[in-house]
């Protein structure tokens, strides 16, 4: 693969496409639909959990797919590891804003890796009672699992390396890299 020419404000960055923003488009429109499908039923009780930091720019183009009423909702999480890899010892730092019992909610994540995060989330939403729980994750590293996750809506499997844009960052930056690439040289970043 060829490497991205410089995108301006990312003219030195360390970072070679892998999914282009033209592909991730497409597949969250499809994810939409999906959704939409699965959720016609659902009245005004749909409701989607945008997980923070990293599934705002996802969620934000996802909602515009689901033509349907729905309520939006964010909750944060921190899960204590290095740089880039978590410890799985995972704690709510900010949590949604309403009661979700009765609820329909998609869970928004970015990526699920080890999936530590996401099985801790799933297993403590369903304790509040909604009337479905679904996870929807962009991304997903296989490879890393150490739980097991049922990821009901996917956007793309990628391989074990450690990736960045559309709202994932590396210290903090890149998310708004408006494609998701590997990081070449995380000594750069
Ligand atoms: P897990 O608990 O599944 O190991 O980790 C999930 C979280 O780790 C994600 O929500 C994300 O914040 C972070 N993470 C895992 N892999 C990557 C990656 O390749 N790039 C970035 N930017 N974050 C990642």
């Amino acid at each position: 693969m060829s490497p991205k020419p410089p995108y301006p404000p990312f003219a030195d960055a360390p970072v070679e496409e892998l999914l282009s923003a033209a592909e991730i488009e497409r597949r969250v429109a499809e994810l939409g639909h999906e959704i939409t499908h699965h959720h016609r039923e659902a009245g005004t009780d749909l409701m989607l959990l945008g997980v923070l930091k990293g599934s705002l720019i996802f969620l934000a183009d996802l909602a515009r797919h689901i033509p349907l009423p729905l309520t939006l909702d964010f909750i944060g999480i921190a899960s204590y590891g290095d740089e880039t890899k978590s410890s799985g010892v995972v704690q709510i730092t900010s949590d949604i804003s309403r009661p979700i019992e009765g609820k329909h909610v998609v869970v928004i994540e970015d990526i699920i890796d080890t999936g530590l995060t996401a099985h801790y989330l799933m297993n403590n939403l369903k304790t509040r009672k909604p009337a479905s729980v679904k996870l929807c994750s962009l991304l997903h590293k296989p490879d890393r699992a150490e739980r097991e996750v049922s990821i009901d809506y996917l956007g793309f499997t990628i391989p074990n390396e450690f990736v960045v844009g559309y709202g994932l960052d590396m210290a903090q930056r890149y998310r708004n890299l408006p494609y998701i690439g590997r990081v070449t040289d995380p000594s750069g970043v």
